[in-house]
């Protein structure tokens, strides 16, 4: 069909970055290709990246700002019902609500009774602002966001053992890999065109695949060895693992001697981890322990990635600090082919953590702590003005600023393009802490679960309808471009924010600080760029000529970096870490007998808000549970029955799949289903020093449903809900 344009733009699903090229006619995206030409996924996208996008002109997109019509009072606060109880506003009139209401709480409880959550699914330029907004305008670190949910695990591992928490290698060199782990990743499903590089590594290069998982991915079709281990346990194997590698003296001494340090106290505190050790608590034959130990150590070249199968955990930080003792042994690190590789989830989850939407990190991981660091932000951001200072220690993570509502700690939360009350752990915890808030401002493209608790709702725009800079999972910078214009009076975040800032300043009576004036995302880029060494080789103009640059990149003659540590690492040395087997997790007893892990499907995304009011809804239109074909059997039930499915925190009611995805004992629930939230069922406890909730284990029972749920579908048989019934079939 004739196009009035193409627009070239980053997918705004997942943390490939997908180039998508959007083709436009009488103002509305009619299809989305790929630029065969272009890094990372040269003409390949998957489902959500090519049918996906339809929610940009969904009718309930919000369209201009709301008020609730009654004032919310703490502990009271009601979900509001729409048209009914809100009315619409102009601009002026909801900023300078949402504006004097911040300044209120602020001016009487102090800046840190308010918090934030940046957004992983806004640009960088976006993201940006909105740290500086809360730093410099608000005065707290109390700013966080969704990978805190996701990677949190992976990114306090990754510190401790390296000093960086970034995806060490490209997906550029997936496709020429030689051996390499895939562990708490169902890549073909949640990361899926960097699947297809993986599987044509295998397919064509005869890569070595070792697949360690609970549960029957796709990606087990492609392994050489696939480790099925009991969910929870994978410190076990892991140190196995390096147990054998050492006792087989399998490891690189020249990698080990030159780059590393703690190896010997490392090694002896394997010495009781032997395969057979493992085996017992894992579930997996002591021999296949040793075959993947010896085939990962010994190729040339080996990689391992995960998702967050590994990181959402209590012990996600001790799941990753063993999978960084492996590379670490071996020097499977700092070469082409090798790696310390977690796949981020959302489009911008690593570019949102890179703008600084982290409670104690500027931009780029520059601490807030550190005294040189925050002068150097408070001269650009408070330019003749030396009385004003930046806050010098971190802030709430946003498990953190839900237990800090209901302690009273917290009395305001402006909320950008998150959904917590989908997103959160015990959602029934989460909701009685919104509950008592005493003043919420949100921010997005859409009504959420979330933002109908809020006081005032400012419309953004999407993707498809703004410029800026999305990063991806390999540090890939890349342009977002405007295709579209937003619907109604929705604007840009970086135009709300700037709007919120100006008007924040003038209430609380201080000077107006450097920016909020900005033309165009291009101006907050130079800024952050300015601002942050590992982007100061990146402009909008090389990014036009390029395509995309991988970060670090010091400066304009630099390449940019597409696989790190070469030389170094960050910390200096790579730093081993004994890890002893243990959790924390809440596992199954008599009462709640089986293992509950959540996870996504390939046609939706995460809690629903872009994905149901989309096409995609059609092919995956709702939730089910896996149960094992024996667990099945014992309980009587069969594929299509309703069941309850209860933990702890909570109930709901979905259909059953019986297939053997998941292990016996184990069943599996997709997160993205509102009316069957599963993190109702999942558990608030959470690891100590990521603070990332457990989304992978938690104990449940399964019981028939007295009746189906009073919900629309509820009467079409599973067999006739779009793609559900070929997992139905086998
Ligand atoms: Fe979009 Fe990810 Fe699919 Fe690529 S793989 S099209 S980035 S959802």
């Amino acid at each position: 069909m004739h196009t009035d344009r193409t627009v070239r733009s980053t997918c705004p699903y997942c943390g490939v970055g997908c180039q998508i090229l959007l083709n436009i006619k009488n103002e509305r995206i009619i299809r989305i290709d790929a630029p065969f030409d272009a890094a990372p996924n040269y003409g390949r996208l998957c489902v959500k990246g090519r049918f996906g996008a339809d929610y940009v002109h969904h009718p309930d997109r919000l369209t201009t700002p709301l008020i609730r019509k009654t004032r919310q009072k703490p502990g009271q606060r009601t979900a509001a019902r729409y048209p009914d109880d809100w009315r619409e506003a102009t601009w002026e009139e909801a900023l300078d609500f949402a504006a004097s209401e911040l300044a209120r709480i602020r001016q009487t409880c102090g800046p840190d009774a308010i918090t934030s959550n940046a957004c992983a699914k806004a640009t960088n330029e976006d993201n940006y602002l909105h740290q500086k907004l809360m730093r410099a305008v608000i005065g707290t670190n109390n700013v966080d966001h969704c990978a805190r949910l996701c990677h949190a695990g992976s990114v306090t591992g990754l510190q401790l053992a390296i000093g960086s928490s970034a995806m060490s290698n490209s997906i550029a060199e997936m496709k020429d890999l030689e051996c390499f782990i895939v562990t708490g990743s169902n890549t073909t499903e949640t990361h899926p065109v960097i699947s297809t590089f993986l599987k044509q590594a295998v397919r064509k290069n005869g890569a070595k695949l070792i697949v360690i998982d609970p549960r029957q991915t796709e990606m087990t079709r492609f392994a050489t060895l696939w480790l099925r281990h009991k969910p929870g346990t994978d410190t076990a194997l892991f140190n196995a693992m390096a147990h054998v590698i050492v006792k087989e003296k399998l490891y690189n001494p020249d990698f080990i001697q030159s780059r590393t340090e703690g190896f010997s106290e490392y090694i002896e505190s394997l010495e009781e981890k032997t395969p057979e050790w493992a085996e017992a608590i894992t579930g997996v034959p002591a021999d296949d322990i040793r075959r993947a130990a010896r085939m990962y150590a010994q190729a040339g070249r080996a990689a391992i990635y995960w998702g967050m199968g590994i990181s959402q955990s209590t012990h996600g930080t001790d799941n990753t600090l063993t999978l960084a003792n492996l590379a670490l042994l071996t020097g499977h690190v700092g070469k082409p082919g090798t790696g310390l590789n977690p796949l981020r989830g959302q489009n911008n989850v690593q570019g949102c953590s890179d703008s600084g939407g982290l409670p104690n990190v500027f931009t780029a991981y520059q601490p807030v702590t550190d005294p040189a660091v925050r002068a150097k932000f408070e001269q650009a951001w408070f330019a003749g003005h030396p009385d004003l200072h930046l806050p010098d220690t971190p802030g709430l993570t946003v498990t953190e600023m839900v237990d800090g509502i209901l302690t009273g700690k917290v009395k305001g939360w402006w909320v950008m393009g998150e959904n917590p009350l989908m997103s959160e752990p015990n959602l029934r915890h989460a909701q009685e802490a919104v509950e008592h808030l005493e003043f919420f401002v949100a921010q997005d493209i859409f009504f959420n679960e979330s933002n109908v608790y809020a006081d005032v709702i400012l419309p953004a725009a999407s993707f498809a309808e703004k410029d800026g800079t999305f990063t991806n999972s390999d540090r890939r910078v890349q342009r977002v471009r405007k295709a579209i214009n937003p619907p109604g009076l929705a604007r840009a975040d970086w135009e709300i924010i700037c709007d919120l800032a100006r008007r924040l300043e003038q209430k609380q009576g201080r000077p107006v600080s450097a920016g909020w004036d900005y033309r165009h995302p291009s101006e907050i880029w130079e800024e952050m760029r300015r601002l942050t060494p590992a982007f100061a080789g990146i402009d909008y103009d090389r990014l036009e000529r390029e395509g995309g640059v991988h970060w670090p990149c010091p400066s304009f003659d630099h390449p940019g970096t597409p696989y790190l540590f070469a030389d170094q690492f960050p910390r200096g040395r790579g730093r081993f870490h004994a890890v002893e087997y243990g959790t924390q997790s809440e596992l199954p007893d008599n009462e709640y007998p089986f293992i509950l892990s959540t996870g996504r499907v390939l046609y939706h995304w995460h809690g629903g808000t872009l994905t149901r009011p989309s096409a995609l809804n059609d092919i995956w239109p709702e939730c089910t549970v896996e149960l094992h074909p024996h667990d099945a059997a014992r309980l009587g039930l069969k594929t299509g029955d309703w069941v309850d499915v209860s933990s702890r925190r909570g109930k709901i009611t979905v259909r059953l799949l019986v297939t053997g995805r998941s292990p016996e004992g184990t069943v599996f629930i997709p997160f993205h289903f509102a009316e069957a939230a599963a993190n109702i069922l999942t558990d608030n406890r959470i690891d100590a020093r990521a603070k990332i909730p457990d989304y992978k284990v938690c104990g449940v029972k399964i019981e028939r449903a007295a009746a189906p749920p009073d919900r629309p579908g509820a009467d079409i048989p599973l067999e006739e809900r779009g793609a559900i019934k070929d997992v139905a079939a086998g």
